[in-house]
């Protein structure tokens, strides 16, 4: 039996390992209209965009019946406005956006979009109105154009170059032989980890959503890239209602509010000044980091928990 059950486990395992990766491909790609483990109501109306403000109301969710993994999450993150949410790894911080983007929906509560319960929009519409700036971008066997055009296939050279230059790729791509015509992929120029951020940031541009997903983790990036590639997020998220999940806390300082989310629950919230004066979690978690940037050398080489 033993022998039996081993490697039923295994493959149990790579089953949801590789689940999860398609589900992060998805996030990756922006597939948005294939049906999902949810479902358009018949004849739901497409999601009516005013500000762009998210509610997360009483949100509970578990993704086996059984185990709770978020337990109750109240926030609002205005039109507009930055919400950060740190904590451990495991805590619940990218079930957040998943909810957010609708690959699942909540086991109990409501998440609203300017008011409107997101299961009762029809899901395009919704994922129309978000961006998401995944952790690691995949790039498509095309050209460096096309991968920033994705999302928008309609758009104009203009805005492809405008989008590059926010973006901080445009001087990379310019100077190519091919420009935006240059093959990138598994087929073309292999471009860095941070190369393929600025292009899933330029993608973003072009997408123009009033809703914004961030996953960070420019953990990967080179200190002198990372703080690049900040300050283009930062650019990006300027009057778009942004959610970032925070791996090191020096970009999380001038969020609206902070969340320190903890096996699903939040345990902190506030702004960055506020949480260092309660001296709790998150004050501790800043002073590792402190001293992890000190020992290093260096203040964004730090690393929070993922
Ligand atoms: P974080 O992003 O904060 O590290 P996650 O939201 O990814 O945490 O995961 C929270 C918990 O949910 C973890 O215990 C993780 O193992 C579990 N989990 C994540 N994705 C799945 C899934 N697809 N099926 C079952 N459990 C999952
Ligand atoms: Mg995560």
């Amino acid at each position: 039996l033993i022998q039996l059950f081993v490697p039923l486990n295994v493959l149990g395992f790579v089953y949801r390992e590789i689940k999860q990766a398609l589900i992060d491909m998805e996030h990756m790609f922006g597939l948005m209209d294939e049906p999902r483990e949810v479902e358009d109501p018949a004849d739901a109306p497409d999601l009516a965009v005013a500000g762009g403000e998210v509610r997360f109301e009483g949100v509970r969710f578990d993704y086996d019946g059984k185990r709770p993994i978020l337990k109750g999450l109240d926030f609002t993150v205005p039109a507009g406005r930055t919400l950060a949410i740190v904590g451990p790894s495991g805590a619940g911080k990218s079930t957040i956006a998943r909810l957010l983007f609708r690959f699942y929906d909540v086991t109990d509560g409501a998440i609203r979009i300017d008011g409107q319960d997101i299961r009762t929009v029809s899901q395009a519409s919704l994922r129309r109105a978000i961006g998401i700036v995944p952790q690691d971008t995949v790039l498509f066997n095309d050209t460096i154009g096309y991968n920033i055009a994705y999302g928008r296939p309609d758009a104009d050279p203009e805005t492809i170059a405008e989008a590059a230059q926010l973006a901080q790729i445009a001087p990379f791509v310019e100077q190519l032989p091919d420009g935006y015509d240059t093959m990138v992929g598994e087929r073309g120029l292999k471009l860095s980890g941070g190369e393929k951020q600025r292009v899933a940031i330029a993608r973003t541009i072009v997408k123009d959503p009033p809703i914004l997903l961030l996953d960070e983790a420019t953990s990967a990036l080179d200190t002198h890239t990372e703080r690049d590639i900040q300050a283009a997020l930062e650019r990006v998220s300027q009057g778009r209602t942004t959610l970032m999940v925070a791996h090191r806390l020096s970009t999380v300082v001038g969020a609206d509010e902070i969340l320190v989310l903890d096996r699903g629950e939040i345990v902190e919230r506030g702004r960055h000044a506020e949480l260092l004066a309660r001296n709790g979690v998150y004050a501790a978690m800043w002073q590792r980091q402190q001293t992890a940037a000190d020992d290093a050398g260096d203040a964004s080489t730090a690393d929070a928990p993922a």
